[in-house]
């Protein structure tokens, strides 16, 4: 039976490579009629961000990502998070010590600390020199009065290979002698990430794991635990990193990307372009489509198509891909993702009247087409929310022309008999003014154009000229004018 597991750490948001891992993960449990579970690995407490759990969670359920089994919802392999699970370690800890396999070790930080200067200055690479190997009781009696604690290391077998058998990246060795004996349980008696994900990827009977690149290297320390124990490995699949558009590794800490689901998700992006992005970073569908359902990805997701190298991040990608569903969305839900930004920004009320809602409304109907994000709405409409006009060169240059003042003189006359100002209104205005003046097409919407927007293209005249209303439109006119 498939049963595969995301198991983040909670420090911090759900980013972006992890969004990627869960996704890939739950496809490919939904797609082989098998469980995913989400698992919380908190080990690392100094790490450990409050909330940081419920966020993750409230993250993956937006991306409409659904587990069946972890900390809310249980299951028959829990508890689900590590920090609570630590009696069952206890067992696996006292069965390998007995065997000789792990054993105690009172290196303090600044004795270990030195012993990896040593190693650096000498060229070496740093590794545990087995101070502790092999202790005497009298030697832990000592150390125990002095007042130290122990960690515990596991005693990795020398001059031995192990062999990730990795479904993505094929076969890759490691020579045992590169790796230390390392610590399985800390002083303060909390596991290590490697040992508490083995034993859970074991007890939980994880068939497939799947998981970014960066776990590769702790791969064979988990082979060796799971040899240690008797346990069967599961298969493994690391997926290669995701870069930035420099080619770079996609790093937490660089600001210029947008790197965590809680800021797309805010900035008004659509959970199922999000998803439809995300699968794509590393994943490669059989045909050249681009554009699938949650369930066209089920039914074709395999780890066979999962890509060996590096994907890019494509901002401009996700854009594109956003503004596709975005177009087919009801009009009110395009309005629930751009209606904060524009409270926030001042141009909307928090509790808007009907009459106020309205004219969002129509306002984002305006640019729906052109929409990528919500908050976007703001640069595409910003000509609503200027006081003063700007008009760029091209701009000047067209009302510049003779005929842009016969042409605006015109309008204003015909706006003074106007009483709704709705685009039908405005309609004929324009077309009264093509009478008066004899002039039509360029000539005639385009000096109206640039004055009412400052803008040389931009959506549909009536409509932008409506909802401006009366009095913006008049002063833009009157500001050129007199
Ligand atoms: N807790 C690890 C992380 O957040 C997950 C490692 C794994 O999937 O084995 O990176």
């Amino acid at each position: 039976d498939v049963r595969v597991r995301f198991a983040p750490s909670p420090t911090g948001h759900l980013h972006i490579g992890g969004a990627r891992s869960a996704l890939f993960n739950y496809l490919f449990a939904r797609n082989r009629g098998g469980k995913f579970i989400v698992r919380i690995e908190d080990t690392d407490r100094q790490r450990n961000v409050a909330r940081a759990e419920e966020k993750l969670l409230s993250s993956l359920r937006w991306l409409g990502v659904e587990w069946d089994e972890s900390v809310d919802v249980g299951g028959d392999y829990g508890p689900y998070r590590s920090m609570d699970r630590v009696d069952i370690y206890q067992q696996y800890i006292d069965q390998l010590l007995e065997a000789g396999r792990a054993y105690e070790c009172f290196c303090t930080t600044e004795e270990l600390e030195k012993q990896r200067e040593q190693q650096l200055s000498k060229g070496e690479t740093p590794k545990y020199a087995g101070t502790c190997r092999h202790l005497t009781s009298e030697q832990k009696e000592q150390y125990r009065e002095a007042g130290r604690s122990a960690s515990i290391r596991f005693r990795v077998v020398e001059d031995r290979h192990y062999v990730v058998k990795d479904l993505i990246r094929g076969n890759v060795s490691f020579d045992s002698n590169g790796t230390g004996d390392f610590v399985i349980v800390r002083p303060d008696g909390a596991p290590t990430y490697n040992f508490a994900v083995t034993i859970d990827d074991h007890l939980m009977r994880i068939s497939h794991v799947i998981r970014g690149d960066e776990h590769l290297s702790n791969t064979p320390r988990q082979l060796m635990i799971y040899e240690a124990l008797g346990f069967e490995a599961p298969e493994f699949a690391h997926v290669a990193l995701i870069f930035n558009e420099d080619r770079q590794k996609m790093s937490k800490r660089d600001e210029s990307i947008v790197q965590f689901l809680e800021q797309y998700q805010d900035l008004g992006y659509l959970p199922e372009a999000m998803l439809n992005f995300l699968v794509l970073l590393g994943w490669a569908p059989e045909a050249e489509e681009e554009i699938f359902t949650k369930q066209q990805l089920i039914e074709q997701f395999s780890l066979s198509r999962i890509s060996r190298s590096p994907s890019v991040f494509d901002r401009e990608k996700l854009n594109w891909m956003n503004n596709h569903y975005m177009k087919q969305q009801p009009i009110e839900r395009v309005v629930a993702l751009c209606l904060p930004h524009l409270q926030a920004a001042g141009y909307a009320s928090e509790e808007p009247t009907m009459d106020q809602l309205d004219w969002v409304t129509r306002l984002v109907s305006l640019y729906q087409e052109q929409l990528s994000y919500g908050a976007e709405i703001i640069e595409l409409a910003s000509l609503f929310f200027k006081d003063e006009i700007k008009y760029d060169e091209k701009a000047t240059s067209v009302l510049s022309e003779e005929q842009a003042s016969t042409v605006l003189k015109a309008f204003m006359d015909e706006l003074q008999g106007t009483t709704e100002f709705n685009a039908e209104e405005i309609k004929q205005a324009l077309k009264n003014t093509q009478k008066s003046t004899g002039l039509k097409g360029k000539a005639l919407f385009m000096p109206v154009r640039v004055v009412t927007t400052g803008q040389t293209q931009g959506r549909d005249l009536n409509e932008t000229i409506s909802l401006l209303g009366k009095e913006a439109v008049v002063n833009r006119l009157n500001s050129f004018l007199s």
